[in-house]
């Protein structure tokens, strides 16, 4: 199950996570299109296969949950 933060502007957080833009959110690359079937090569690198990239505000997040982290 993907689990995301994607923000759709009902909430009063800010967009913590975007769609990753070098996979539209697959979390892999597609090689190429084979008739009905997609190729899909590796996991994407960008998003650590997550479909998601942390935006500025995400990533400031995430540096404050590491430092307070027990
Ligand atoms: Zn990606």
């Amino acid at each position: 199950m993907r689990r995301t933060l994607i923000a759709d502007g009902s909430g009063n957080l800010p967009a913590l996570e975007t769609r990753c833009a070098a996979c539209d959110g697959e979390g892999r690359i597609p090689n190429r299109r084979d008739g009905n079937r997609i190729e899909y090569g590796g996991h994407c690198n960008a998003c650590n296969g997550g479909g998601a990239v942390p935006t500025e505000d995400g990533k400031r997040l995430l540096e404050f949950l590491r430092w307070n982290r027990h």
